[in-house]
């Protein structure tokens, strides 16, 4: 069956309906478009969950703090369409913000003190803007599973959260991040980057990498910082946002005796661009 392209509720409800068959499993892919391959794996692992997959293209106001890059985000409608079509998406979910958001709402989901940590503490209502969203989506959509990329760990962690938190019917699976070759993390935001710019922000990668080799939270974080210094001092820059050992669940810092997995999680601005990356790493007993 040919990929439907759903531009409101109503849309989405009848082309739900029209490919609803008993025990059919559906999954959601939900994305703010500017589809890149990390996208399209994250579809084709749900393929392997489900028997339709619903991608959600939709730039959430509600997400973007004032400042952010909410109005030049990227926006690729007719590549994504394709992008959708050749990976056998059975419905494509782009609604406007006013048919997904009702002019007098009042209600939205609070990611709580999680929301407020690391990368919350530089974006304040971020998570909540992510969470509200995506539970909307997960109601119009009534998805079986939902796929997310470990690229966005914070987030993840939250969604997996939201959902034991609040019985959300829904299984959360989590895709690998894809990087290019010479380690950079694909992102919608990459395409902003120079050349030069590009060339700084492997540091961020590289700063993983060379942490990673590492077994304790203290030398881990000295050799993924020392990375990041080095960047710091390039020409363009790189400014750190934070660099941060945490529990991959909780966001909060491991401490050096911590056993198990621990994500290394960097986040730092080059020019106008900002980047996020992390790692999952196993601490030695
Ligand atoms: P976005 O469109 O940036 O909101 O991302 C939509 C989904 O794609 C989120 O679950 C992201 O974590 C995921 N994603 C973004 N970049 C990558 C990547 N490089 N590899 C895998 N998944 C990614």
């Amino acid at each position: 069956m040919d990929l439907t392209v759903a531009g409101t509720r109503a849309e989405l409800a009848e082309a739900m309906k029209a490919r609803e068959h008993a025990g059919d499993r559906v999954a959601l892919v939900p994305t703010m478009g500017a589809l890149h391959e990390g996208h399209r794996s994250l579809i084709r692992l749900a393929h392997e969950h489900a028997d339709h997959v619903v991608v959600s293209v939709f730039v959430n106001p509600l997400q973007f703090g004032p400042g952010e890059d909410f109005s030049r985000y990227p926006r690729t409608f007719e590549a994504d369409l394709a992008a959708c079509a050749e990976e056998n998406v059975s419905v494509v979910f782009a609604p406007s913000a006013d048919d997904l958001y009702l002019p007098d709402r009042q209600v939205g989901v609070s990611a709580g003190h999680m929301g407020t940590i690391v990368e919350g503490t530089f974006r304040p209502d971020h998570f909540d803007g992510v969470l509200t969203v995506v539970l909307k989506l997960f109601n119009l959509v009534r998805p079986d599973v939902a796929v997310f990329g470990q690229k966005d760990a914070q987030q993840l962690a939250l969604i997996r959260r939201m959902v034991a938190d609040l019985n959300v019917p829904v299984s959360v699976v989590a895709g690998p991040t894809l990087r290019e070759p010479d380690g950079l993390a694909l992102s919608s935001r990459n395409r902003y980057l120079s050349p030069e710019e590009r060339t700084t922000a492997l540091a961020l990668s590289r700063a993983l990498r060379e942490g990673a080799a590492y077994g304790t939270p203290r030398d881990i974080l000295r050799a993924a910082g020392a990375v990041l210094d080095g960047a710091a001092r390039a020409e363009p820059p790189l400014v750190l946002d934070y660099l941060v050992l945490a529990d991959p669940a909780t966001f909060t810092d491991v401490g050096d005796d911590h056993r198990g997995e621990a994500v290394l999680a960097v986040a730092a601005r080059v020019g106008t661009t900002r980047l996020i990356d992390n790692v999952v790493i196993r601490l030695r007993a």
